[in-house]
């Protein structure tokens, strides 16, 4: 495997240095920037996050901005985008990194909330150059097929350092993010100029693509709510479900949800607000 190893790298990096995009905060080793712009692209295109990037990256230069801002201010920039959990927990990770900053917190940048492996990879090689993968989908795709696996766990465990070697971390990380973007899709790849075709072995497993569908989803509801929140302020029980055109069942589940993840709260006399 060291060898195949090697090589998909070879030509990756080779790929990567005619084919790159270009983005704001690929040129910034700033972790509040990475932060900002790996919590934006969760579950998002990047072109699409890029947008949200420019806005939140002027509006909160700085952890400190928006710890001194409000849930409230933040949900309203983040409009559109979907998934509000992400909002709540990058507010909660700015007040955290504002109190302690980043270099008190490195390496461990998933004691925060919302980080996970994938994001705090990202953060140890965007921001501070460190020797790590930041394994999300598009890499794992890319090793599934190519190499005909089901389950990359070990496949990384063992190959991970090969990846690395020479090579600086960013510009393989990035390699993987706009293959899997362009060429290695994750529905319709396009094998028809993929530059390693001929050693690809091709094995579509059981991929699932783009999660449930938005129509009438839970992720839709929840949205509904947060917009109309936003614009109202506060608003009684009654109300919401009137203003809202959807299944009520459907409403009190995402009503549910949203407390649960504490983007909103109930107050007396069934008024309800953002937290
Ligand atoms: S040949 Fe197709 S499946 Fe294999 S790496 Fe290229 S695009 Fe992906």
């Amino acid at each position: 495997m060291e060898t195949s190893t090697k090589k998909l790298k070879l030509e990756l990096i080779n790929w990567y240095k005619n084919n790159k995009r270009s983005f704001p905060w690929r040129k910034t080793t700033n972790p509040w920037q990475i932060l900002l712009i790996e919590t934006l692209a969760q579950q998002t295109q990047l072109e699409r996050a890029n947008k949200y990037f420019k806005k939140f990256s002027e509006e909160f230069p700085s952890p400190k901005s928006m710890a001194n801002s409000s849930l409230k201010i933040i949900l309203q920039m983040w409009s559109g985008l979907g998934y509000n959990n992400r909002a709540r927990r990058l507010y909660e990770a700015s007040k955290i990194i504002e109190k302690k900053g980043f270099n008190q917190i490195y390496p461990n940048f998933d004691v925060l909330p919302g980080v996970g492996p994938y994001t705090k990879n990202a953060i140890l090689s965007f921001a501070y150059g460190e020797k790590v993968l930041a394994i999300d989908t598009n890499i794992e795709r890319i090793i599934q097929r190519y190499f005909g696996l089901n389950n990359t766990k070990d496949f990384f465990k063992e190959n991970s350092k090969y990846f690395l070697h020479k090579v600086d971390s960013r510009d393989i990380n990035q390699a993987f993010m706009d293959f899997g973007s362009s060429i290695c899709k994750s529905s319709k790849p396009r094998c028809d100029i993929c530059p390693i075709e001929s050693d690809c072995s091709k094995y579509f497993s059981n991929y699932k693509s783009s999660g449930e569908k938005f129509k009438g989803s839970n992720r839709e509801v929840r949205g509904k709510i947060i917009k109309l929140l936003i614009n109202e302020g506060h608003i009684s029980n009654q109300r919401l479900f009137e203003e809202i055109d959807e299944d009520s069942e459907k409403v009190k589940k995402a009503l549910e949800g949203l407390k649960k993840d504490k983007l909103i709260k109930f107050k007396k006399n069934n008024i309800i607000e953002i937290n």
